[in-house]
């Protein structure tokens, strides 16, 4: 049975890691944590261990299971690309979603760097990119942040997302080129940090001249659904346009060539290290 989600954009959660640690002021009141210690007090085997980070090789083919289509957020207690993932453990995930290609998924990251050099192992072994239906997306909270949007932009894929939430500042002027579709939210729970009606419209007023596709998730509050999810009397439930899906399934997924790729990817970087800090 698919895990199903009340996070509005998105239908099931699949997290085959979980834990992550804070990198910037949009983790402070980090959902995942709070939901994490919840899970261990009750009991939760997959949570034991807290919110330290962990690859769960039981999870991997979850996906599989599911045959009915649907919009699947990966990861929503974790980071895909948190420093300790390994790529190896990575490549498996991706290699359920080219086979589980009936699905939507929404990969969300807060290192988009991490993200891009996976792609391009990811490009080196299946000589394609990342299929379109695997959107791919950073999370920025306010102006200090816009440059993951660069990063981003040098994942190799076909499908990029931006989530703007929580939303604890104006991000200005944004440079929206190659982003398919953008996520907007304030804060919720005990200790949100309100959000303001411009820092909202700023975003949409942008995403439209740049043919940006908006969904408006809430405004936040102590709960979630506190503020509802109408700005001027309109509802923005926008999604990215696939049209034709394009699937690498026919590839076969190596797991001892994939592992040798990303050995070969450490020691190079490991050599590049060393020269560096040599001269
Ligand atoms: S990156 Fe995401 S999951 Fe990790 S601590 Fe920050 S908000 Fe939580």
């Amino acid at each position: 049975m698919a895990v199903s989600s009340e996070i509005e954009w998105t239908e099931a959660t699949w997290n085959p890691t979980t834990g992550c640690t804070k990198i910037s002021p949009g983790c402070k009141n980090c959902y995942a944590e709070t939901l994490t210690k919840r899970l261990k007090a009750m009991g939760q085997q997959k949570y034991k261990k807290g919110f330290q980070y962990i690859e769960h090789p039981s999870d991997v083919e979850l996906p599989l299971t599911w045959r009915k289509p649907r919009k699947i957020f990966v990861n929503s207690m974790s980071d895909l690309f948190h420093e300790r993932s390994t790529f190896e453990f990575t490549g498996k995930c991706f290699s359920t979603m080219i086979q589980a290609d009936q699905h939507d998924y929404q990969i969300l990251t807060k290192r988009p760097k991490r993200m891009a050099e996976f792609s391009e192992l990811f490009f080196k072994y299946f000589g394609h990119k990342i299929p379109n239906f695997m959107w791919m997306g950073v999370s920025i909270e306010n102006k200090n942040f816009v440059e993951r949007i660069n990063d981003l932009r040098k994942v190799r894929c076909h499908t990029r997302f931006i989530s703007f939430e929580p939303l604890i500042g104006s991000v200005g002027k944004v440079n929206l080129k190659g982003i398919d579709w953008a996520i907007i939210g304030g804060e919720s729970g005990h200790h949100y940090r309100p959000v303001e009606k411009e820092w909202i419209l700023e975003i949409i007023e942008q995403c439209k001249k740049q043919n940006v596709a908006v969904f408006f998730k809430q405004w936040g509050g102590f709960r979630p659904k506190s503020g509802g999810r109408t700005i001027n009397r309109r509802k923005f439930s926008e999604y990215p346009q696939i049209n034709k899906r394009n699937s690498l399934k026919s590839i076969h997924f190596d797991e001892v060539a994939f592992a040798e790729l990303c050995i070969s990817n450490e020691a190079r970087k490991l050599q590049q290290h060393n020269s560096i800090t040599v001269n």
